[in-house]
């Protein structure tokens, strides 16, 4: 059984490559990192790696992380800077035994020190609209607007499980702010035993909830990667609610070690790409009036407005 997962229409065609791969005895880091690199290298993508949009200051920082179900261990860089593939860099800190987390100028070296091609991530795009968005008063950072991390999970035939992730963050961020997506437990996990999941939204929500470690904590109690997702978001917007705040920007996608997935938002919909050896397609996750999620097969023409 081999099996792919990943967020927004934005990972169509790296999943969809890394599916292949996968159905040819392609190894599960291999296909998340392939997966998340495609998306790194695209600049219509301004949310991920190249293109990415600015923080307050014109700078495009990234974070990503990349983590091992059978060791658990994990990599991560943070607040890096002209790093071309976050990913490679996450990817390549996971296994060490210390310092395999690491921020701003130490990620930039040791990606130097390895040999990972370094460039400006910015492109006039993303410039024109961070000198746009300066003039705007009061703009609201807010993660869905430009802003929406590329979270890959990968089941492969040996039965490995690998989670990845990689964003830019949030426009406009003040200089240092991270979100989620590097940070263990809340942007990822992944243990081979029982899943991985990982999450897409406002990392400042989705950090009080460490989400992707519940859905999987969730997982190892016996419940599917849909009911671990459903579960775990309608307890963190619901008590966000009970608090009197809005529901949140909260998306999440699971993997159990079986090739089953399953996906929950608080979005009206969050489309995602899911790979089995039924085939590769993209889907939309909704809440149910009913409650629970609505998960639907669909197409990138009639995603065309989502992200
Ligand atoms: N979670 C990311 C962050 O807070 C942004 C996103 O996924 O939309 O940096």
């Amino acid at each position: 059984m081999y099996a792919i997962i990943g967020t927004w229409k934005m990972s169509f065609d790296g999943v969809s490559q890394a599916h292949q791969q996968l159905a040819s005895g392609a190894a599960a880091g291999d296909a998340v990192q392939h997966a998340i690199m495609s998306v790194e290298d695209n600049p219509a993508y301004t949310s991920v790696g190249y293109g990415g949009l600015p923080d307050h200051d014109g700078h495009v920082m990234t974070d990503a992380a990349y983590m091992d179900g059978h060791t658990l261990r994990f990599g991560a860089v943070l607040s890096a800077e002209n790093i071309q593939n976050p990913i490679r860099a996450a990817r390549l800190l996971c296994g060490r035994e210390t310092n395999c987390v690491l921020a701003g100028r130490g990620a930039e070296l040791f990606a130097m020190e390895k040999g990972l091609p370094m460039r400006d991530m910015r492109t006039e795009n993303a410039m024109k609209q961070w000198r746009e968005a300066l003039q705007q008063e009061n703009r609201k950072l807010d993660a869905y607007h430009e802003h929406d991390t590329v979270c890959v999970l990968a089941l492969d035939e040996k039965g490995s499980l690998i989670a990845g992730t990689s964003t830019s963050g949030l426009f406009l961020k003040q200089p240092g702010r991270v979100g989620d997506s590097p940070i263990v437990g809340s942007g990822f996990y992944c243990d081979q035993r029982y899943g991985a999941a990982a999450a897409t939204g406002l990392g400042e929500d989705i950090m009080r909830g460490c989400l992707s470690y519940e859905i999987v904590s969730q997982m190892r109690a016996g419940l599917s990667p849909q009911k671990a997702c459903e579960n775990a978001v309608q307890a963190l917007s619901g008590h966000k609610m009970d608090l009197g705040e809005d529901a949140g920007s909260i998306s999440v996608i699971a993997l159990a070690p079986d090739g089953a997935y399953g996906a929950a938002t608080t979005l009206p919909v969050f489309p995602f790409v899911a790979g089995t050896p039924h085939g590769v397609a993209i889907y939309a996750a909704s809440p149910a009036p009913a409650g629970g999620m609505a998960i639907r097969r669909t197409n990138a023409a009639e995603m065309a407005k989502e992200p």
